[in-house]
């Protein structure tokens, strides 16, 4: 039979798990610890943006105490202090010297005509989840400098219903399995198994300033975190303000609301104001985050 990506992969030495530590991630954890799936992961990692919200880390807490194999927890620093640094251009058109902001988010960008440039160049995914756990992998496997062998599975937590956020590996010494797509299990499956089993619902897993939340998120980060939803405020205000400040040679106003007007202004329950979600992040999230 043809082997597919819906199918499980050729057994290789080492079995890790990417916990986002979201319900679909926490599902698959929590599924391998009674055996559902085989074989036993030898770890689990969880990438820490040193920004989710404490009900997250609380959590995690919980879960590594339920799981029979161990979860690390990585981290390439504190996600909103690097988005807010001020970085200095060096062989820039613009000239050497200018101060600007990087876009590590996906922020949206307002032009001065009133164009909105939806979800800017984005690289916290890639930057503060996948780098740190291919890094923590390569040490704790062994991986040698140039190794071409598939000595890693690589277990992602990505639901059969977000199926277009699968992506092959970016290197040649692991392979990808995707147990929920396999399974056919949607997110709301793996509520319904957590449920079954007598097992708490995951918080959502995701950094409390994503803009990547739809108003849904928003709205309930604001009734049932207003600390955390204060804080979004504030980093949006501040990342505004100090993208102005040091511009870097673009001419943009940078929101985490896809409205651009600034987050305390939103009014989520608007049909104007909703459709956060866009394809930028279904196609390039990868299931690291666990939004
Ligand atoms: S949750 Fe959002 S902001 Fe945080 S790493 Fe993922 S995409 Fe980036």
């Amino acid at each position: 039979m043809v082997k597919t990506y819906f199918d499980e992969p050729p057994k290789t030495k080492w079995n890790v798990l990417s916990l986002g530590a979201g319900v679909q991630s926490s599902t698959l954890a929590l599924m391998a610890a009674k055996g559902e799936v085989t074989p036993m992961p030898d770890f689990a990692i969880f990438a820490d943006t040193q920004s989710e919200p404490e009900s997250v880390y609380k959590w995690l807490d919980w879960l590594e105490k339920q799981l029979p194999f161990p979860v690390y927890r990585v981290t390439n620093g504190d996600l909103k202090a690097e988005t807010l640094k001020i970085r200095t251009k060096t062989k820039s058109i613009y000239g050497d010297g200018i101060p600007y902001l990087r876009t590590l988010i996906p922020v949206y960008g307002l032009l001065k005509n009133g164009e909105v440039k939806p979800a800017l160049g984005r690289s916290c995914t890639a930057d503060f989840k996948v780098a740190p756990i291919l890094k923590e992998i390569r040490k704790l496997c062994g991986i040698k400098r140039g190794q071409k062998e598939v000595t890693v599975t690589q277990w992602i937590g990505i639901s059969y219903d977000e199926m277009q956020r699968m992506k092959l590996p970016s290197n040649k010494w692991t392979q990808h399995r995707w147990v929920l797509v396999e399974k056919k299990m949607t997110r709301s499956h793996c509520k319904e198994w957590l449920k079954r089993n007598g097992f708490p619902e995951p918080p959502r897993s995701a950094c409390y300033f994503c803009p990547f939340h739809d108003n849904d998120e928003w709205r309930r980060l604001k009734t049932d975190d207003p600390d955390h939803f204060k804080k979004a405020v504030e980093f949006d205000k501040t990342y505004r303000k100090l993208q102005n400040e040091n511009p870097g040679g673009f001419n943009i106003e940078v929101y985490l609301h896809k409205s651009c007007k600034p987050l305390d202004q939103v009014d989520f329950s608007n049909e104007e104001d909703r459709g956060q979600l866009g394809f930028d992040f279904q196609s390039e999230c990868e299931g690291m985050c666990g939004l």
